[in-house]
This record gives C-alpha cells, structure tokens and sequence, in this order.
C-alpha cells in the first residue's frame, strides 16, 4: 500500500517507522525544511513500551531515557502534597524530543521524508487520496495519515468543526546541562499560586524544566518573557527551581499557549485517517502527547496486519477515539486543578492532597494499561 504521512512529528515518524517495517510504501511530508526542531523533553510511558513489544525502538528508547521513580507534587514553599511512587516493574522513561525524533527517524529507511512540503489541502475518493502541496505537485495514495498536530490542516479538510480549546494558561519549557538534583529520579511538580514549575530529571544530569502561568490566549506579557523574568517571578520557590532557572541559558526557552481537542467522534474519514495530536490533542498534565501519538501509530500498524484494509481503519477508530478522549479530559482536569489561583481553593486542594492516600495520583493513570493494541 502507498502511504501518505503528513507531518513529520513523533507520531509521523513513528507510523512510517512501523509501517515501512510492514512492507508499506510511505512517504513524509514536512511543512519545515527541518525534523529535529528543537523541544524540551518528553516522558514516554510503560504504556508506550509495552505495546511497542520486541521492537528495537523500545530499547532505544529505554537506552537513551531516563527512568523515573516516582512523581512528586510540592507547594511553592517545598512541602509535599502527594507522591506516586511507580512499580519498579514499570519503565517510565524521559528523554529530549531532539533524541526520540532522532530515534525514531533512525528505524525509518530511504530517502522518505519530504521536507518543505506543506499540505494544503486533500481529495478525499473512494478509490485514492491526492495530497496536495503549496510548492510541488499533487500526489496519490491509498491512504493519507494526518500527523499534522495540533492544527492540523487535514483535520481541517475532513472534519471542518473540530475546535481546538485554549485552556487558559501558557507554557514555558527550558532544558538544562549539569544540573545535581536531589532526587535524579524522581519528576516534581511545584504548585503555587503564581505558576506551576515542573523538573524532570533526564540522564547525564541533565534536567528539563516546564512553567505553567494562567494567561490570555497570546498574552503578550508573556511573550517578552525571558530568562530575568522567570527568575523573579519564581524567586519565592524552593532552592532546586531557582538552581534549575540559574543554570538555563538566556535562549532557547520555549513558550507555547496550551490547548486541546474537544474529542473527536471519529479518527477515520474514508482513506484518510487521523493520528497524534491532530486527532486528540491534549494538555500536558498526563505527560500522555507523544505517547498516546505513538500508541495511534502501533495500533495503527498491528490492525493493518490482523485485519483487511477497511476493517482495520474501523478498528483504529474503535479503539483509539473513546480511549483518547479520557486522557483528553483528565489531562484537562487536572490542569484545571493544578491551575487554580484563587487563595482559598489553593488552599483547600492542598490539605486535600496531603489528606490522600499517595495511591490516588497513580491510579488515576491505571487506565492507560488497559488500551488494546488490536
Ligand atoms: C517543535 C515542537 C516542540 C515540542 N516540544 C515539546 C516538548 O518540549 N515537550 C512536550 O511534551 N511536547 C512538545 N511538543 C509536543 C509533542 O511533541 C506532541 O504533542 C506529541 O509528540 C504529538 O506529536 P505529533 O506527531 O502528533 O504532532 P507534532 O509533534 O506537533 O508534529 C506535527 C508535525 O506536522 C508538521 N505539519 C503541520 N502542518 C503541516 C502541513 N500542513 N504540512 C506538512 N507538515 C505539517 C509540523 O511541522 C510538525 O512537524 C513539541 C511539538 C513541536 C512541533
């Protein structure tokens, strides 16, 4: 089969990896003239490493991340409010974006990723797709994957009313170089009223950094925000959030707006189909973006092997759209919560958390185990 796959991101990637390895024609095609566009880092899940099975991926993956642990979340003064301590039976590994893109790209085989191809719009046939590009010509395929995020153009060819939500806060992301953190496996969270101030160890000590701030949508406050500013909006945290800010360099801070999908009913759309963020994306309270995109891209292939062409599609859509939208909404909650501002709620969430059982936090994640991968 001929496979278009728009946009060459962690799920892109990883369905022409697996796809190509099934004897498929694929092709990628990127909007940038570059794949390994600089991110901070990326938490991939046991959930992710189990269904990607003997695939050497998963070795590469587990050689080039980090394990952690156990999950932390603090008050700005450094008090704990919960612990998830994870089965030491479990891989729960982070790693930069840069060194999974690159991971990835390194299974995929041929000159097959298209850069400075940017689709512009689709014709969806029974028979074909045609991809179309803004600088080259027109192409057909048996099927078209978009990969193409968050706002995806395919999404928006095959399902025109799929709204993308601003959730009303924005992220800085940071990574940074010989940092000694206290606990090298263990991922924190920092809650306060002014921001939540996320480290998450990487090997090597490394560590990458995420700050949270309620916002307007393109708030430009924050778009001028740098490096001096993070600091002295940040001064009252713990030590380890100012050693963290010490050490970032002056460039390379990241700052997106956080959105998500509102969950879609279908991921298919005749022989066009839809993957990663661009069908369900998420906030990133769950750490679940990527994995989930590689997860569509397993099942994805596994249901192209079990089952014939149309069938599989169908399979696809059963068992990822309901299992997406359940991250989607309570990676929005706990955003929701973690994002809270108002003294007095801070103040209750608090007492609350420290009065939990630790179990809660991760059996709130229970349910990522249980998605089938066929
Ligand atoms: C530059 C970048 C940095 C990121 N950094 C982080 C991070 O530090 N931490 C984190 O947790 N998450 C980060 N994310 C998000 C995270 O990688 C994704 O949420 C997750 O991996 C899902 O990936 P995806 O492949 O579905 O989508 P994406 O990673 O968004 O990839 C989509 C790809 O499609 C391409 N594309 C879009 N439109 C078109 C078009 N019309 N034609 C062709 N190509 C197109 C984009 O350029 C992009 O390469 C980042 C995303 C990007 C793009």
């Amino acid at each position: 089969m001929k496979v278009a796959i728009i946009g060459a991101g962690i799920g892109g990637l990883t369905a022409a990896a697996l796809l190509q390895q099934q004897g498929h024609t694929v092709k990628v095609f990127e909007k940038n003239s570059n794949v390994d566009e600089i991110g901070a880092g990326i938490g991939i899940g046991d959930n992710v490493l189990k269904k990607l099975g003997q695939h050497d991926l998963a070795k590469g993956i587990k050689n080039a991340g980090q394990n952690l642990t156990s999950l932390a979340v603090l008050d700005d003064k450094g008090n704990t409010l919960t612990v998830a301590n994870l089965k030491s039976s479990t891989l729960n590994v982070t790693l930069p974006r840069q060194t999974l893109i690159e991971l990835i790209q390194s299974y995929i085989h041929g000159e097959v990723i298209y850069t400075n191809h940017k689709v512009t719009t689709i014709d969806n046939n029974n028979d074909k797709v045609t991809v179309h590009f803004e600088q080259a010509d027109s192409e057909d395929f048996d099927l078209c994957i978009g990969a193409d995020g968050l706002h995806s153009k395919v999404r928006q060819v095959v399902n025109p009313d799929s709204k993308v939500l601003y959730e009303g806060y924005t992220c800085f992301r940071g990574m940074v170089d010989d940092i000694q953190l206290a606990h090298p496996q263990c991922g924190k969270e920092y809650w306060g009223r002014k921001g939540r101030v996320g480290i998450v160890p990487l090997l090597d000590n490394q560590a990458y950094w995420f700050i949270t701030i309620n916002a307007k949508e393109h708030d430009v406050k924050y778009q001028t925000f740098g490096k001096p500013h993070l600091q002295a909006y940040f001064n009252h945290f713990p030590n380890e959030v100012r050693e963290v800010l010490d050490k970032q360099s002056e460039t390379g801070i990241l700052l997106h707006d956080i959105y998500d999908l509102k969950p879609l009913k279908s991921f298919v759309y005749g022989r066009t189909i839809l993957l990663g963020d661009a069908a369900h994306a998420t906030t990133p309270n769950m750490g679940q973006g990527a994995g989930q995109a590689m997860e569509d891209a397993i099942v994805l292939t596994n249901c192209l092997e079990t089952y014939d062409f149309e069938e599989a599609l169908q399979r696809y859509n059963k068992l990822r759209v309901k299992h997406t939208k359940k991250v989607i909404l309570r990676s929005r909650k706990i955003g929701k919560i973690a994002q809270y501002h108002n003294r007095l709620l801070v103040t209750m969430r608090n007492k609350v958390m420290k009065l939990l059982p630790n179990g809660i936090a991760s059996a709130q994640t229970k349910f990522l185990f249980k998605a089938k991968d066929k």
